[in-house]
Order: C-alpha cells, then sequence, then structure tokens
C-alpha cells in the first residue's frame, strides 16, 4: 500500500513479484544507506562477514519459529526460482531409474511434472486438464505409486486460482510441494512433507530468492552428474553459500519473517486472509456481471481469477481500475481474464476498495 504524489493511496494485486508490508519498505529505507551503524548498505556487505551469516542464521531462524519447523529439516536460501526446482527436485530426489508421481491442477505442476519427465519417469496420477483446471481431482481418481521417489503436489495454483491442503497418506513416498504462492498464509504441519519450495516474490520477500524446506533424510548425493550449485547436499553442508547468495533478498525476507511474527503469525494471517477471500468470493457469487471459473471447494485463498460476462469490457475495467490506484489485476497471459493476487502484505482495506470498485463498474456497465 503505497501513496502516490497526489496522495491517492494504491493497492497493487500483482501475483508476484508482489507488494511487501508497507513497514517492512519503511524498515528497509531506514537501513538502507547505512546497516547497523556500519557505514554501508546492506548490498554492499560481503557474504563472508559475520554480519551477513548471522543474518542468514536469523531469517532462517524466523521462518523455523514461524512454520514450527523441526530440526530433523534443513532450510535452504537458494536462487533460480520456483522453476530451478522444478529441475533440482528430479535432480537430487529421483533414483537413477526413478520414478515420480504428479498432481496436475494447473499451469504450474504441469511444468514441474514436464521438467522431472526430462530426468526419469514422471507420472500423472490425475489431472484436471481437460476441465479447464477449475478443480483438484477427487482423491478416488488419484493412482499413487508406493515405489515413487516422491508425489509432487502444488497446492496453491497460482495461475489458475486452485487450492486444496488434504491429501492421503502416502506412506514411505515423500510428499514435495510447491508452496510459491500460499507459503506462510496459513499454519502447516511441516512434518507431512519431504520438501517445500518456494519463490520468494508472494509472500516472503523480492524476488531472487528461493525457500527450500527439506526433510534432513532426503538429502543425499544425487544418483546422477549435478553441478554443484543444484546439489540439496552441498547446499546444506556450506549453509547455502557455496557461491554469493541473493543477499539483500534474504535480509529482506528476515524483515517480512518479523512483520509476520509482530502481527501474530501464521495463524493470524490464515484468519484474515480467509476474510478477504471471502469478501471477494461473496461479492462474485452475488453478482451476474462478474464469473468465478473455480469449484467452490477448491478456490485459492490467495488468488482470485474473474472473469466480466462481455469479455470486451476487460481492458476498460483494466484502465479505469488502474486510475483508481487499484494495479496489477490482469489475469494470466495463458489464460486472460482477470485476477486479483491478495497474499499477507494485502490489507483488507485493498480488497473492499476493489470490491467496491468492481461494484461501481458493474453499475456502470452492466
Ligand atoms: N510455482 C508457482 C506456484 C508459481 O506461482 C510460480 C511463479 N508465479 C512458479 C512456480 C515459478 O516461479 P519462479 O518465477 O520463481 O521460477
Amino acid at each position: 500500500m503505497n501513496a502516490l504524489a497526489n496522495e491517492k493511496t494504491v493497492y497493487n494485486f500483482c501475483s508476484g513479484p508482489a507488494m511487501l508490508p508497507a513497514p517492512v519498505m519503511a524498515k528497509a529505507q531506514t537501513e538502507f544507506l547505512d546497516y547497523q551503524a556500519s557505514g554501508i548498505s546492506v548490498m554492499e556487505m560481503s557474504h563472508r562477514s559475520s554480519t551477513i551469516v548471522e543474518m542468514f542464521a536469523s531469517a532462517a531462524q524466523g521462518l523455523r519459529d514461524l512454520l514450527s519447523i523441526s530440526d530433523d529439516y534443513e532450510v535452504l536460501f537458494l536462487q533460480g526460482g520456483a522453476s530451478l526446482q522444478f529441475s533440482m527436485i528430479p535432480m537430487n530426489l529421483m533414483r537413477a531409474d526413478g520414478q515420480a508421481d504428479f498432481l496436475l491442477t494447473g499451469a504450474w505442476s504441469e511444468k514441474a511434472y514436464k521438467e522431472a519427465a526430462l530426468y526419469g519417469e514422471a507420472r500423472v496420477i490425475a489431472s484436471d486438464a481437460d476441465n479447464g483446471y477449475r478443480s483438484v481431482p477427487p482423491v478416488s481418481q488419484w493412482q499413487l505409486n508406493p515405489k515413487a521417489d516422491y508425489v509432487h503436489l502444488t497446492p496453491n495454483e497460482t495461475i489458475h486460482g486452485v487450492e486444496f491442503t488434504d491429501w492421503p497418506d502416502t506412506g514411505a513416498v515423500p510428499v514435495v510441494a510447491d508452496l510459491s504462492s500460499s507459503i506462510l498464509s496459513y499454519p502447516l504441519d511441516v512434518s507431512q512433507y519431504g520438501l517445500i519450495y518456494a519463490g520468494a516474490q508472494k509472500n516472503i520477500g523480492p524476488a531472487g530468492l528461493t525457500i527450500v524446506i527439506i526433510r534432513k533424510d532426503l538429502i543425499k548425493v544425487p544418483e546422477r552428474t549435478v553441478p554443484k550449485l543444484l546439489r540439496y547436499d552441498l547446499q546444506a553442508a556450506q549453509a547455502s553459500m557455496i557461491n554469493t547468495p541473493s543477499t539483500f533478498s534474504v535480509y529482506l525476507a528476515g524483515l517480512v519473517f518479523d512483520w509476520l511474527k509482530g502481527e501474530g503469525g501464521v495463524q493470524v494471517m490464515a484468519e484474515r486472509n480467509a476474510c478477504k477471500a471471502q469478501l471477494l468470493y461473496d461479492f462474485l457469487d452475488a453478482s451476474d456481471f462478474y464469473d468465478n471459473p473455480v469449484a467452490v471447494e477448491n478456490r485459492s485463498r490467495m488468488n482470485v481469477p474473474f472473469t466480466m460476462k462481455d469479455a470486451s469490457l476487460e481492458q476498460t475495467f483494466l484502465r479505469e481500475a488502474k486510475a483508481q490506484g487499484l494495479l496489477n489485476l490482469e489475469g494470466h497471459r495463458s489464460v486472460g481474464g482477470m485476477r486479483a493476487s491478495i497474499y499477507n502484505a494485502m490489507p483488507e482495506a485493498g480488497v473492499i476498495a476493489l470490491r467496491d470498485f468492481m461494484n461501481a463498474f458493474a453499475k456502470r456497465y452492466g
């Protein structure tokens, strides 16, 4: 939530890089030129300095506290975005003649599946592709392979606005989850996962940082040749500092973790996020001007896609919304329509402003 020179409040609904909490941005601004009385910026410090090494440890601890991550797990601060995890995961976790299971619920799980297929036998356990990714295939249809090295899930599909939080017990097969667009938005039982990964640029901090939370028994020497930087075992052994890491992004992530703690943690976020999402979905459901294509039980609390019955009004909608300070409401280029991303940093006032604008727009053009 930023104020323009003319004092108009701006709300940024971008799916990522997304808006960051205003107090975090303000704190970073005060420290920008002179970090902890060092006379230099955090960006200008050696990653081998004790200040940065301690900053990494403290950010990792912040995340551990927020998600109650036990010592059975390693927290890694990597680069290459969530997309590089699409490759790193099979490179490291698939055995040489390995297999992995994929649930297809949207564009991102599809990408993860296609990338893994380059390294071994990737199998689709169920897919909603034929339905246009508007729901999650019922568990009764999942064909889980008990011999798989892991099963990959995308519990929040950022583009299609599809979310799920429950799945059957997968026994000895570890669950690998892409939580890029939902991490820290509700409490998680980390012990249910073998590996969690997330690009930072939605609920954590600036782009350039990728968080990996991996169960220690899954950290092994890979059964194929893997570049050093892409090996979990080496990254873990060297505290995510094999080479120069994304120091500024980790710094900001640490500030976001502090902010989250101050706000009451992920339980409070979950309550706020449920209210924000409900506000929008209730409005959409009551409207005959707008539509949301996703099955009610699978609607995302973070990414709310919507269309208008008259698609020719989309550009007018986006232009007028922007003029009102409601930014980045266009849907992903692959699906069109509109989308409001309402991560932790989006205040309820932003969602109310959007709903009121949508209501007024429908009255004018409906
Ligand atoms: N997975 C999900 C669920 C995403 O939303 C995104 C980015 N929007 C990605 C993966 C890819 O992330 P990155 O751009 O960091 O590679």
